[in-house]
């Protein structure tokens, strides 16, 4: 017993002790950040487009997010401390297309006084590109690797007119990181379309894969005519903080049955308890569905990189779309 006790102790202590060190790091990293040493202090909203900015930015600048780990972006308001990195950033690079839309985050971004947002910069030099959903605009941008790889110019742009002693330095990062953008779209693409068409049906928490789907799922003909869009069902739309109704799990349930889908799909910054309803609401009518072991990343990264992200995505998807495929 005394044994188990002095276990048990030391596992709490070294909890704590993780704990204490991952705060003690995080703030270390913030005051690095915040430190004035001649690099461009950059702030991106999400992890997501941090990620890019860092790819392009090398060591020439200093990146934080506000929005990290599984949070959700849609919702998420700002805490303590973020409003000091609001303070000190030379620039902000925001998703936009009001993905970050609560009301303290737009507060901030709409009183910063350099401000990028790749979404509405997206929306102005490609707009047949962005996706719209009951008229409003679809914020996922970065789930179509060959659009988000757009944004690349506009963060450029904005560091070398800050930082102009670092644009050819820039330039070639940016360079390198669309070679390796598209090289991940072709793969990606090639092997979504290796999965049978008659399996390429997403069914997820919220409506988070719309330009996904368009560009891996849809045949050439869908996505001239805009029929793509039946390959993608959510239960909730843009912005998952709504409330579900009984309308929209019967919806979804009319569509699974329509389109023979067998597999549904929880997402890393949402609950599964809705999804669990739809499984449980089609088994009572007697039909045999699942949801997928693993979860998909639709709004974070969850600590992975952007890459990463959508490799993992790619094997959960070929994992259970096509469970009797060769892959
Ligand atoms: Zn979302």
């Amino acid at each position: 017993m005394v044994s188990f006790k002095r276990y048990i102790a030391f596992f709490l202590c070294s909890l704590l002790l993780v704990a204490c060190g991952s705060v003690h790091e995080s703030s270390n990293e913030l005051g690095n950040w915040i430190k004035n040493d001649g690099k461009v202090r950059v702030l991106a909203t999400t992890a997501i487009v941090q990620d890019l900015v860092a790819r392009i930015g090398g060591d020439d600048i200093k990146v934080v997010a506000i929005i990290n780990g599984n949070q959700d972006p849609h919702s998420y308001e700002v805490v303590k401390g973020d409003g000091e990195k609001f303070t000190y950033a030379d620039i902000v690079f925001a998703n936009g297309l009001m993905l970050e839309h609560s009301g303290s985050m737009q507060y901030q971004l709409k009183h910063h006084k350099d401000v990028v947002f790749l979404g509405e910069e997206l929306l102005k030099k490609y707009p047949a590109e962005i996706i719209y959903v009951d008229g409003q605009l679809d914020p996922h941008i970065w789930m179509d690797i060959s659009l988000w790889s757009g944004s690349i110019d506009f963060i450029v742009d904005k560091l070398v007119e800050k930082d102009p002693a670092h644009k050819v330095l820039y330039l070639e990062r940016a360079e390198k990181v669309k070679r390796e953008f598209s090289e991940m779209d072709t793969q990606i693409k090639e092997r979504m379309q290796k999965i049978p068409e008659s399996k390429r049906y997403l069914v997820t928490s919220h409506d988070a894969f719309n330009y996904y789907v368009r560009r891996y799922f849809a045949t050439p003909e869908e996505v001239q005519n805009g029929s793509w869009r039946v390959r993608m069902q959510a239960l909730q739309g843009l912005a998952p903080d709504e409330q579900i109704s009984v309308i929209q799990i019967k919806e979804i349930i009319d569509h699974i049955y329509k389109y023979k889908i067998d597999v549904i799909f929880p997402e890393s910054n949402l609950s599964r308890d809705s999804l669990e309803k739809v499984k449980e609401a089609c088994i009572k009518r007697g039909k045999k569905i699942r949801l997928a072991k693993s979860t998909l990343y639709g709004d974070t990264l969850g600590g992975k990189s952007y890459l990463e992200m959508l490799k993992y995505n790619a094997e959960v998807l070929e994992e259970n779309l096509d469970e009797d495929g060769s892959h």
